[in-house]
């Protein structure tokens, strides 16, 4: 489909350059043609009064103005060259600059259709396994009120899956259209919210943004929520805020080289992390957040020793 875009776009830019190119070339042909003209018909005046003037040299006067003749000649095949090589040119040129025009429009499809993909798959699991619970249970003649209720709240387990999964689906749109409603906030206050009453160690110092409130929170709790999930409990986490930068650092199992540059993305979890709960939303999430206030957010890990997560406004 791109290809076929890309190349009827090259066939746009060239009609355009070669419309434009032979219009150039007709009126620079139709002005030098009508010099020649004029040239010609002097140059001819001339020749017949040299002949009414020495009749015997009638025969050697040509009959037309060869070098005029030639002149056009040679005008036109330059022109015809011209044209030939901004044809060229242009073929070139025009697919190259189709190609750029084309290429982000194409990435971004590519990575809609990666979503697309990780979303269903990522919903499959929990509805195939309440599929087959609730098909074995129908099937089977015993079943008992303790066995339906087992039942129940393993199927329960798997709808909540699915609701954290669609809100974390409509949090991603939500940040990505960017629009925040923004004003002055403390950034201390933020991070307060957004600890809650675990035991962290924090240093924060009144910083002002203009930011929302909310998001902000929600961005924080995000690396708070990490920095705890992937450190062993007796290590402690510090979350520091002063001149318009969040810092959570966190002692725990770190991030491999591999993993660093795409932690970022949606749905990427490292293998370490695949058996606890998340679907790779929470820093994509956390991200869009961060862009929506003109922020940047970074990471710096090392593996077994931990991480440190920044962002600054
Ligand atoms: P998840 O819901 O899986 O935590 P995130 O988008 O929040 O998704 O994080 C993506 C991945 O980045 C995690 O699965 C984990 O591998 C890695 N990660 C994020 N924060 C940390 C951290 N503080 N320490 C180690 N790994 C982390």
């Amino acid at each position: 489909m791109f290809k076929e875009a890309r190349l009827n776009l090259t066939v746009w830019y060239l009609a355009i350059i070669m419309t434009l190119s032979a219009s150039f070339s007709a009126v620079i042909y139709y002005g030098i043609n009508s010099e020649l003209r004029r040239i010609e018909h002097v140059q001819k005046i001339r020749l017949q009064r040299l002949v009414v003037t020495f009749p015997h040299l009638a025969e050697f006067v040509p009959q037309e103005v060869e070098a005029v003749a030639e002149a056009r000649h040679k005008l036109l095949v330059t022109l015809g060259f011209i044209n030939l090589s901004i044809l060229i040119l242009a073929g070139g040129g025009g697919y190259f600059l189709a190609g750029q025009t084309l290429d982000p429009i194409k990435r971004n499809m590519d990575e809609q259709k990666t979503f697309v993909s990780d979303a269903s798959h990522e919903l499959r699991t929990p509805i195939t396994s309440i599929r087959t619970e609730i098909e074995v249970s129908l099937r089977d003649k015993n079943l008992n009120l303790s066995d339906a209720k087992k039942q129940l709240k393993s199927t329960l387990e798997d709808i909540i899956k699915m609701q954290s999964l669609a809100n974390y689906l409509l949090e991603l749109n939500k940040y990505d259209n960017k629009k925040l409603e923004m004003k002055k906030i403390d950034l201390k206050k933020v991070a307060e919210e957004a600890v809650g009453k675990r035991k962290l160690v924090k240093n924060f110092k009144s910083t002002f943004v203009k930011g929302n409130h909310e998001a902000l929170v929600e961005m924080v709790s995000t690396l708070v929520d990490n920095a705890l999930k992937f450190s062993p409990k007796d290590k402690k986490v510090i979350v520091n805020v002063s001149k318009k930068k969040i810092k959570v650092i966190d002692k725990g199992i770190g991030i491999s080289r591999e993993d660093l540059p795409h932690i970022f993305d949606r749905f990427y979890r490292s293998d370490k992390s695949r058996g606890t709960e998340g679907y790779g939303l929470g820093l994509s999430i956390a991200k869009s957040i961060a862009v929506a206030h003109g922020a940047s957010i970074s990471v710096k890990s090392q593996p077994g020793r931990g991480s440190e997560f920044t962002v600054s406004f």
